[in-house]
């Protein structure tokens, strides 16, 4: 049982430079965040003050009601597990995993049915009694973890855990912390700047940038609705293809003219457009790369560009398109192409495409706030 609140929260290390500006989260009982954003975001500064790694400049942080700031860390009731493992080489498997409780004089027998129990959820029971340097990575990383859980923290906290992983085992070891989460219920905070990692694992996710929270949102609403252009460029690959545009008023609705298209908004856009009070403007309209369509002829909603490059991935295409001089990436699934297509298009074949309005985002450019 344990909520976490930063109210306020800033760090400004003692060369001056401010590592978070004002950051707010309440998270809930066993709530799974996520802090994602580019290195040197505040991400790891924001967790180590949760962990009592860093002091708190300004701000207050409570967990469970508590205010924290001046508890030591062992006293936060708190584990973390670090990218670099920060296991004990002399020691084996066993003896690394029952360290803590050991420290804290906890009952041999109550040590030695813990540690079992963490092997056993993590699979790691046949390497008890191995040093460290005989683990691979992955091992090495349930290791770590497994020391965290036996001391059945109120708050797990993870930095980048994965980040020394290779790519498939990652992608493994991801789906061992989705199961190890369902087992093990308690509150999370995990720090990493993949957001496909971010987008699997959060109940919600915090995208920060430069020191600041850009968005808290479940990985479905920031997909959808990101709150700037920062966010909708972090999130989803490809990137999200952007365009200046115009926003113009037509008759009683809106429309936005990108490239030589015309593309007219549907009613709940153009609702939320005159609720804002925004007059004719130039925009900065945003679209996934699985969101544009080809369409089969030139014509008023249509934007025309030449393929430069085709990316086979098996399934899907990524077609790069130039268009008005910018490179306009497409996702087709193979299925959507002609038979002769289906090993990629040539380069320089022109083609047509467009925008359903529904999945269109648009952005000020000058704030870069979203304007729906
Ligand atoms: P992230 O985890 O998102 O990569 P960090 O929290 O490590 O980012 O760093 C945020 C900012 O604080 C960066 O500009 C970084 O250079 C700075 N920073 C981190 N640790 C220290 C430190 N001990 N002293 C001074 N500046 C630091």
């Amino acid at each position: 049982m344990a909520t976490v609140q930063l109210k306020n929260v800033k760090k400004i290390y003692d060369n001056k430079v401010t590592a978070v500006h004002s950051f707010n989260l309440e998270i809930a009982d066993k709530e799974f965040i996520v802090l994602v954003g580019p290195s040197g975001c505040g991400k790891s500064t924001t967790l180590r003050m949760v962990a009592g790694l860093e002091e708190i400049s300004e701000g207050e942080l409570l967990i469970d009601g508590q205010v924290m700031n001046d508890v030591e860390p062992k006293d936060r009731d708190i584990a973390m597990v670090f990218q670099s493992y920060a296991l004990y080489p002399h020691m084996t498997v066993y003896e690394n995993m029952a360290f803590s409780l050991k420290l804290k004089k906890v009952p041999k027998e109550e040590i030695d049915k813990k540690v079992r129990e963490a092997a056993a959820i993590l699979d790691i029971t046949q390497y008890l009694e191995r040093k460290p340097k005989a683990l691979s990575g992955g091992q090495r990383q349930r290791v770590a973890i497994g020391r965290a859980i036996v001391r059945n923290p109120k708050v797990f906290l993870m930095d980048e855990p994965l980040s020394n992983l290779d790519a498939k085992l990652r992608n493994q070891m991801r789906a061992e912390i989705i199961k190890l989460r369902q087992r093990i219920d308690t509150t999370f905070i995990y720090v990493t700047h993949d957001q496909t990692e971010a987008m699997t694992l959060g109940d919600r996710i915090v995208i920060m940038k430069d020191g600041y929270i850009m968005q808290i949102g479940t990985p479905q609403e920031v997909f959808d609705h990101p709150a700037n252009i920062f966010v909708a460029g972090f999130i989803g690959t490809p990137q999200m293809n952007f365009f200046d545009a115009k926003l113009e008023k037509a008759g009683d609705g809106w429309q936005v003219k990108v490239a030589d298209a015309v593309v007219p908004l549907n009613a709940d856009m153009n609702a939320k457009l005159d609720a804002s009070g925004v007059k004719d403007m130039n925009v900065t309209l945003g679209i996934r790369p699985e969101h544009v369509s080809f369409a089969a002829e030139a014509g008023p909603h249509t934007v025309e560009g030449k393929v430069d490059v085709s990316e086979m991935m098996g399934s899907e295409l990524y077609l790069h398109v130039t268009a008005g001089g910018k490179d306009v990436v497409l996702r087709i699934p193979t299925t959507d192409l002609p038979v002769e297509h289906r090993g990629g298009i040539p380069h320089g074949t022109a083609v047509n495409f467009t925008f359903r309005p529904e999945l269109i985002h648009l952005f000020d450019p000058e704030s870069e706030k979203n304007l729906l």
